[in-house]
């Protein structure tokens, strides 16, 4: 007896990015974690907490932070839905809206995780390629007949935004459902956010997360907005407690801090400038990101400069950066936006190795 179904035993899983083992000092700009700590009032939240949040259980619908999260974006409690990371909001769109044999179509290159969970699921997930300067084409996302698509926006691993307006125009006209994934929104130049469509489009799903621009990876809380029916639908699949007490307690201090998490992304937005000429001045071909990661090309001329040289010559140096053994980024290195000071010490590490 194998006791493990086939289509787990084949899927490969989700690959993350290098972790540097505990204690050792090294610049981790590999999996777009914020450089800030989170706000101080998240911190005090912690120290609030008391016995009796930890004994009971808590509320399964979680309702003051979805209440303060509607207030937020101008939309309903009731078309606002929160969970363990946006990850299970991507778990559960496979299991609610897709399901075995179902279809979900997503441009390529985007996130792999939609790949991962839809396999687990034994859902297709239908990789669409993007154009040869890595914009996405909404007629051929739409035109691969799924029943759903999904559109990161700004995308990742690229740092590009889609317009507003090609959502839209993707939303009327397909029948099937819109994700749009602005997990990364907060550090756009421009608000592209579709959050208040869901008034209007019975078929989108917005989703978002505490732990890029807020700076809560670890506190795994993510949440997401669509049509009343769509979000009670994912009520009744989801895990009754998905949100523990802790996280939804420092979630909501650091949603009511918003002008905190403005300065961070602030911070975060000037550095990617200020980064991204410093990898022009050598070369690098950089496609300007919108987005708290800058996903650059470097020149490549001489041996022992290729993406993936540089790569692992970086690390050597306790600089963790992103490289896809995929055929359209293999020339390609994701550098997520750290502190300014950071930000120098990868400058001059690349510069001499480029030298
Ligand atoms: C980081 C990320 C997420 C996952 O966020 P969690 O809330 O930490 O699970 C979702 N989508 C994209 C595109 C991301 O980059």
């Amino acid at each position: 007896m194998t006791m493990i179904l086939p289509h787990i035993e084949k899927m490969p899983g989700y690959v993350e990015g290098v972790m540097p083992s505990a204690g050792t000092k090294a610049i981790r700009l590999n999996l777009n974690e914020s450089p800030y700590p989170p706000s101080p009032h998240v911190q005090s939240a912690l120290q609030e907490i008391g016995e009796e949040v930890l004994r009971r259980y808590p509320d399964s619908r979680c309702e003051q932070l979805r209440a303060e999260l509607a207030a937020k974006y101008g939309v309903k409690a009731e078309q606002t839905f929160c969970a363990n990371g946006s990850s299970e909001i991507i778990s559960l769109i496979m299991k609610v809206f897709v399901g075995p044999e179902g279809k979900i179509a997503l441009p390529d290159p985007s996130f792999p995780l939609y790949h991962s969970v839809a396999a687990g699921y034994q859902a297709k997930c239908i990789a669409v390629p993007t154009r040869e300067d890595f914009s996405i084409d909404v007629d051929k996302l739409r035109e691969t007949g799924a029943q759903a698509v999904v559109v990161v926006n700004p995308n990742a691993p690229t740092g590009l935004m889609l317009a507003k307006t090609e959502l839209i125009r993707l939303l009327e006209s397909m029948d099937g459902l819109v994700i749009v994934d602005e997990a990364y929104m907060d550090f756009a130049d421009s608000d592209e956010s579709v959050i208040s469509l869901v008034d209007q489009y019975p078929n989108l799903l917005v989703l978002r997360t505490f732990s890029k621009s807020y700076g809560l990876c670890g506190v795994r809380v993510g949440y997401g907005f669509a049509d009343e029916r769509l979000i009670t639908a994912l009520e009744k699949a989801k895990d009754v407690y998905n949100v523990d007490a802790i996280a939804r307690h420092l979630a909501l201090a650091a949603l009511r801090d918003q002008s905190y998490m403005k300065e961070t992304t602030g911070r975060i937005k000037r550095t990617r400038a200020v980064f991204s000429k410093q990898l022009e001045s050598l070369g690098f071909s950089v496609i300007p990101s919108q987005t708290n990661f800058i996903l650059c090309q470097p020149p490549a001329k001489a041996e022992g400069q290729s993406a993936r040289e540089l790569y692992e010559k970086l690390m050597e140096q306790g600089i963790y950066v992103r490289y896809y053994q995929l055929p359209r980024l293999a020339d390609m290195l994701r550098i997520t936006v750290g502190t300014e000071a950071e930000m120098e010490e990868v400058y001059a590490a690349l510069s001499r190795m480029i030298e």
